[in-house]
């Protein structure tokens, strides 16, 4: 990395501070995927493991895989070939093909794939309650503390709105941490994906920005400045999870099919966020590059706010959003206007695989700009333009709706929950067409 590209890094970090895109996936992709007779009206289908899946479909899935390879080399915007070693090979053996697939697929071999669903807040589950730590890799449960969690077994019937749901938040809970050769684990040197782009590799989820993160729409003076921009891996797992979930289907083994559907999904909803397509958002190229000329000319003051207010911005915004659709699911309020903009409208759009750059990270990189100024009306200076304050130490999350209120009143309130809810409607576009483009896989 030359100098130029160190003396913008601390710029990256911004994204490294909050890095779930939508904190609880669950609550963005639920009315998306039961709003599809597409989905909600396929009959139950059968829980296997992922060993059960892989070990049926051994000689599909290394076809899959060596096909994958050529093709993300020669067309994936920024691509780091998967070392000889990690090709996914028939063996026969039931004891490690999970280790082999997840070599091949390049994810952190601690995830858990566990069989489970995740409920809506508001929701029941039956039978056997799922622990969180057999879900995720972190320390911190985050949601997944306050939400059902039932426990599945191989050979159960279970619904596929639920298992394409469920499988919607799994990539948030550490399928993505570690693969640097500077994130401290062994997987991270085998990998192939060279030293982490950005993020703070200090955080515990912060190793997992770039798969979560894209950078397509910059100038290119920015990119030649901040090569580093360009290393960005989300639109590789879109891809792989899709021609995993259509191998499914087509061999019939839908659980996974919706499962590898939901994971690819996942990444889909993370573009939906104007803070995971642009590194900088409210920021003109220009001011961009001057703060980042400032710093290394010695003056890092002007960098280092500009990475706090993008950080507290972005979290405020997930908080908010969170916080009024965690209570709409609680008080079964359908109706909210954010979960409406989430119900799927018929036809459902063509898809491509240029979409993934071209039209989803686009749309929000797009709003970008109406979204800060939004944030900007609707809370208090402190949380969105005081750059000596950390947001997320404020512990304001349950009286956030309160102060937007009397912040920036009922129109106000009314302007924040409608511009959230825009960024949802393309989701339900976006998503829509992934989903319906793989069920043509289904026999
Ligand atoms: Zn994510």
């Amino acid at each position: 990395m030359n100098v130029i590209s160190r003396c913008f890094l601390p710029l990256a970090l911004c994204c490294s501070a909050n890095l779930w895109a939508w904190s609880n996936h669950t609550l963005v992709s639920h009315e998306l995927i039961q709003s599809m007779p597409q989905v909600a009206t396929q009959n139950p289908v059968k829980v296997e493991s992922l060993a059960e899946f892989l070990m049926a479909n051994e000689e599909a899935v290394a076809k899959l895989l060596e096909r994958d390879e050529i093709w993300m080399a020669q067309n994936l915007w920024h691509y780091n070939p998967r070392p000889e070693g990690l090709v996914f090979k028939v063996t026969g053996n039931p004891e490690d093909v999970v280790k082999r697939f997840v070599n091949a697929i390049r994810i952190n071999p601690n995830a858990k794939f566990a069989l489970y669903l995740q409920g809506m807040p508001g929701s029941q589950l039956n039978g056997t309650a799922m622990p969180a730590v057999d879900i995720s890799v972190f320390k911190d449960f985050g949601h997944l503390n306050h939400l059902p969690l039932q426990a599945l077994t191989s050979g159960d019937l279970v619904s596929a709105v639920d298992v394409v749901v469920s499988a919607n938040d799994e990539p948030d809970h550490g399928h993505d941490i570690g693969l640097f050769t500077d994130s401290g684990t062994d997987h991270g040197q085998l990998y192939g994906f060279g030293e982490q782009p950005f993020g703070n590799p200090n955080l515990e989820y912060g190793t997992q920005a770039p798969f979560h993160m894209g950078f397509y729409h910059e100038s290119p003076i920015l990119y030649a400045l901040g090569g580093f921009l360009k290393e960005t891996y989300p639109q590789m797992r879109i891809h792989q999870y899709k021609g995993l979930a259509e191998l499914a289907f087509a061999n019939g083994h839908d659980y996974w099919g919706y499962r590898f559907m939901g994971w690819g999904l996942h990444y889909i909803g993370d573009f939906s966020n104007p803070y995971h397509v642009t590194p900088v958002p409210g920021n003109s190229t220009l001011s961009t590059i001057w703060v980042g000329l400032l710093s290394m000319l010695g003056f890092p003051q002007s960098q280092k706010e500009a990475v706090q207010l993008v950080s507290n911005r972005h979290t405020v915004l997930e908080d908010f959003q969170s916080v009024i659709m965690t209570r709409a699911y609680e008080e079964h309020n359908y109706q909210h206007p954010a979960i409406q903009a989430l119900t799927v409208k018929q036809p459902v759009a063509a898809y491509a695989e240029t979409d993934v750059i071209e039209k989803f990270a686009q749309a929000s990189m797009y709003k970008a700009d109406q979204v800060g100024e939004v944030l900007m009306a609707s809370f208090p200076y402190e949380y969105v333009q005081d750059a000596n304050v950390e947001y997320s130490e404020l512990g304001v999350l349950d009286t956030l709706e309160q102060t937007v209120h009397n912040h920036a009143g009922e129109q106000g309130y009314n302007t924040l929950t409608a511009t959230i809810s825009g960024l949802l409607s393309d989701f339900s576009m976006h998503g829509s067409a992934y989903v319906a483009d793989i069920l043509k896989a289904k026999p």
